[in-house]
């Protein structure tokens, strides 16, 4: 066996994890394989070789359209794609990913467009859509529920193998970073789809960038913290925010309020927008803030 494929469970064969080049670190991921589906193609091209040696696979399903998770999708030319119907779009025509990343005609955009060549980005036909609850028959043992988790992307969704109770939560990732910067991200769905996976009977959650956590309450206490990076966000925005002098999200740009630090500066500072607007959004419908003279103030 390969040392980045780990058997999940003594009693349930054939679930793996699959960690992804580099730790799992952008722009690679992680992957869980149960039976002959594989949820993600993300870990690298030369790993998936060496998992389609040693494995059957017929089935991918994709978490989520991000480049991340899908990048190795051309090396499965007679496997079944699967995916929510609401991350279609950008699956099937990677063109689309420019407009939903807000990058279209920027130098991040540019970047993104060498990255794409570097990781071998190809369209994807999907020929199958899941949906919320649907359950995946995969052999007599093996059934894994599809979670609909929207936020990151509309059409997220995590995975859960009734049976052995291992999950997959792709980017609901327990990282220190949530992260929700596309057009179709919205941050209320997200910390819904937070508190849904919290509700699932889990003993061991795979991760889309983390190593695998075990244990029910671990679980649920690292979702909780992971919760809380989006509060602490909420409060540093709303520290920049008074009752009197009207503040749009664009008057917050650049600011490293959520980046501490921008590594990739052009995208980042961009997605960083997306997501304080997506914070705004999210104080207007709880009533936190009133619009004011194109901005908007503390209520
Ligand atoms: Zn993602």
């Amino acid at each position: 066996m390969q040392d980045f494929i780990t058997a999940l469970s003594d009693e349930f064969e054939n679930i793996y994890f699959i960690e992804g080049d580099r730790k799992g670190d952008y722009p690679y991921s992680h992957s869980l394989l149960i039976g002959n589906l594989l949820i993600d193609t993300g870990i690298s091209g030369i790993r998936l070789r060496k998992v389609q040696k040693q494995f059957q696979i017929n089935t991918v399903v994709l978490s989520h359209w991000h480049e991340d998770h899908i990048s190795g999708n051309n090396l499965f030319p007679s496997s079944n794609f699967i995916c929510h119907i609401k991350d279609r779009i950008p699956i099937e025509d990677i063109e689309q990913m420019f407009p939903y990343y807000k990058v279209e005609g920027t130098n991040a955009g540019e970047e993104f467009k060498a990255l794409f060549d570097i990781i071998g980005m190809e369209n994807t036909k999907i020929s199958r859509f899941i949906e919320d609850n649907e359950v995946i028959d995969i052999d007599d043992s093996l059934k894994l529920k599809v979670i609909h988790t929207p936020g990151h992307t509309a059409g997220h969704c995590g995975f859960y193998e009734v049976n052995s109770k291992i999950a997959f939560f792709g980017d609901i990732d327990l990282t220190r970073f949530p992260y929700y910067a596309t057009i179709d991200s919205n941050l209320m769905e997200y910390e819904k789809s937070i508190d849904k996976l919290k509700d699932l009977d889990a003993e061991i959650a795979v991760l889309g960038h983390r190593n695998p956590v075990y244990g029910k309450n671990n679980i649920r206490s690292e979702l909780d913290n992971f919760k809380s990076v989006i509060f602490k966000r909420d409060e540093r925005i709303l520290s920049n925010l008074s009752e009197e002098k009207s503040i749009r999200p664009i008057d917050l740009k650049g600011k490293n309020l959520i980046y501490r630090r921008y590594s990739y500066e052009n995208f980042e500072i961009i997605s960083e927008l997306v997501m304080i607007e997506n914070h705004f959004e999210k104080f207007l419908k709880t009533g936190l803030i009133t619009m004011k003279n194109n901005g908007y103030i503390l209520s």
